[in-house]
């Protein structure tokens, strides 16, 4: 088990962005823009949510956990399963995690959560 110090939502930036994308204020372009990285890492990585993509409605909206931190040297930045988190946590490092949805099939992704680990 990882203890999280703390934890930010950003589920509320997301609402707002997908208002906006729904109201049209916004291209799909814009909101369809995940990286070469990141959609390669919710393949690899990435977790079924079990609901659909709020953009193109597929079935194979996925969550991503992207770690920082700077105790992480050349790991940092990069996506990584939770068992891989559990054993840098055990082994004392201070990162911070950050839960991503993404939906392979539109490029769909969001920040949903940031999380703090460390003593
Ligand atoms: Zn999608």
């Amino acid at each position: 088990m990882v203890t999280y110090s703390g934890e930010v939502s950003h589920q509320w930036a997301r609402r707002r962005l997908l208002a906006d994308w729904r109201a049209g204020r916004v291209s799909r372009e814009t909101v369809c823009d995940g990286d070469f990285r990141l959609l390669a890492a919710s393949r690899f990585h990435g977790e079924s949510v079990g609901r659909p993509c709020p953009i193109c409605g597929g079935a194979d909206l996925r969550v991503v956990l992207w770690i920082f931190g700077e105790s992480l040297g050349k790991m940092s930045s990069s996506a990584r399963s939770v068992e891989e988190i559990e054993r840098f946590a055990d082994a004392g490092r201070e990162f911070t995690v950050h839960n991503v949805e993404v939906c392979p099939d539109c490029h769909w992704n969001h920040l949903l959560s940031a999380r703090e680990v460390g003593p």
